[in-house]
C-alpha cells in the first residue's frame, strides 16, 4: 500500500485529519498506522526518529535551551459504523476523530512541516492509550526509553476542545476502623459499642471542610467522604468491630504521602489503613515553555478533575497539559465527529507558540 500520508496531505491539518482517521488503527492493531507515520518522519531531515514497538518518536536537535514533548496516541476504540470518516458541512466524522486523530494531525503536520521551531520537540505517537495501563505505549517507554520522555514541558493533544486543560487530582482510599469489646446485650456494660465508636469517625467526616485550592490560577475542590460503612455481628451481640471507608480527592499540590498523613490526622487516635492511592498532577503552568504556550491560547486553563497520561509526565517531573481540538464529551461516541474549525485554531496556537519563543 503507498503510503496515505504524502506531502499535499501534510501540509493541511484537516486533510491529514480524516487521512489518518482513514487508517484503521483500534488499540493492538497500530502497525499499519505506525509504519505510515514512521515513514514520513524519517523523509524528513530535520528529525531523528526511531521506533518501540508500535510508538514513534521524532525529534529535533537544535540545541535550543529547552526541549517541548509533543505526544498523542495512535489506536482508537473499536469501530462502531464510523469508519471511515465521512465529512457534512464542517464537521468531520469518523472514528477517532475527536479522541484523538485531530490531535495526532496537529503533532504530525508540525513535525513534517516546522524544521525551525523555537524548542526543540520531541514528537511522540503511541499505542495503546484506549485498554489496559500495561499496554500503554507512553508506560513502555518510561521503561524501556525514558530519555525519549525527557524534556522541560510536555502538551498531551488529547480531545479538549480547545482549552487547556491543567493537573489532575489525586485519590486515596482508606478504611477507617473502631474496636470495642463483644458482650450480651443485656449486660451492655461489660461491653464496648464499636459501632457507637463510628459515630466519631462521621462527625469528623461531617465537620470536615474539604480545602479549595488555587494552583496557577486552576482551582480543585477536594473532598472527604465516607463511601462504605459496615460493622455487626448478630442481633444479640455487641459489636467489637467496625469499619467505614472513606475516600480523599485531593489537590495535587498534595503528595500521596501527604495526603496519607493528612487522613491519619483527622482521624488521629482511630486505626487507618490505606487501600488504594493514585498521585495528582500539577497543573504545571509556571514552567516557561507553559506560559508560553498559554500566551498563545490566549485563554484562561481549566483544573482536569480526572485523571490522565500528563500524570505519567508530572510523576517524571515534567509538567505537562492536555490541549487538543476535539470535544471529550464525543470520544468514544458513535457520532464522534470533529470540528474543521477548531482544527484550524488549534494548528494556528501550536504554530504561534512554537515560532514566537526562541
Ligand atoms: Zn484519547
Amino acid at each position: 500500500m503507498a503510503n496515505p500520508l504524502t506531502p499535499d496531505v501534510l501540509v493541511d491539518p484537516v486533510v491529514l485529519t480524516r487521512t489518518l482517521v482513514d487508517i484503521e488503527s483500534v488499540s493492538r492493531d497500530e502497525k499499519a498506522i505506525a509504519d505510515c507515520v514512521e515513514e514520513v518522519l524519517r523523509q524528513a531531515p530535520h528529525l531523528h526518529t526511531e521506533r518501540f514497538g508500535n510508538t514513534v518518536m521524532a525529534r529535533t536537535d537544535l540545541g535550543r535551551e529547552r526541549r517541548v514533548v509533543l505526544a498523542g496516541h495512535l489506536d482508537t476504540v473499536p469501530l462502531n459504523d464510523n469508519f471511515p470518516s465521512t465529512v457534512v458541512d464542517d464537521l468531520i466524522y469518523g472514528c477517532g476523530t475527536s479522541d484523538m486523530k485531530s490531535g495526532v494531525a496537529l503533532a504530525l503536520h508540525l513535525a513534517a512541516t516546522l524544521p525551525e521551531p523555537g524548542y526543540d520537540i520531541t514528537y511522540l505517537f503511541y499505542e495503546a492509550e484506549e485498554i489496559e495501563a500495561r499496554f500503554n505505549g507512553l508506560h513502555l517507554v518510561a521503561q524501556s526509553r525514558p530519555e525519549w520522555l525527557r524534556a522541560d514541558f510536555a502538551l498531551l493533544l488529547e480531545p479538549t476542545y480547545g482549552v487547556v486543560e491543567a493537573g489532575c487530582q489525586g485519590t486515596l482510599q482508606a478504611r477507617i476502623r473502631t474496636h470495642g469489646r463483644r458482650a450480651h446485650p443485656a449486660r451492655a456494660w461489660r461491653g464496648v459499642n464499636a459501632i457507637h465508636g463510628a459515630g466519631e469517625v462521621l462527625r469528623r467526616l461531617a465537620d470536615y471542610r474539604p480545602r479549595t485550592v488555587t494552583i496557577d490560577g486552576c482551582t480543585y475542590r477536594e473532598g472527604l467522604n465516607a463511601v462504605r460503612i459496615a460493622g455487626g455481628v448478630a442481633g444479640n451481640v455487641i459489636p467489637d468491630e467496625c469499619e467505614v471507608e472513606v475516600n480523599l480527592r485531593f489537590a495535587p499540590d498534595r503528595s500521596e504521602r501527604q495526603a496519607l498523613d493528612h487522613v491519619r490526622e483527622v482521624f488521629a487516635d482511630f486505626d487507618v489503613e490505606v487501600t488504594d492511592s493514585a498521585p495528582g498532577a500539577l497543573p504545571g503552568l509556571s514552567a516557561e515553555p507553559a506560559r508560553e504556550f498559554l500566551t498563545a491560547v490566549g485563554a484562561e486553563p481549566a483544573a482536569k478533575l480526572g485523571w490522565t497520561d500528563v500524570a505519567r509526565f508530572a510523576a517524571l517531573g515534567i509538567p505537562a497539559l492536555n490541549y487538543g481540538p476535539g470535544d471529550p464529551a464525543l470520544a468514544h461516541a458513535p457520532d464522534e465527529h470533529v470540528e474543521i474549525g477548531k482544527i484550524r485554531d488549534g494548528a494556528a496556537t501550536l504554530h504561534r507558540w512554537l515560532t514566537s519563543y526562541e
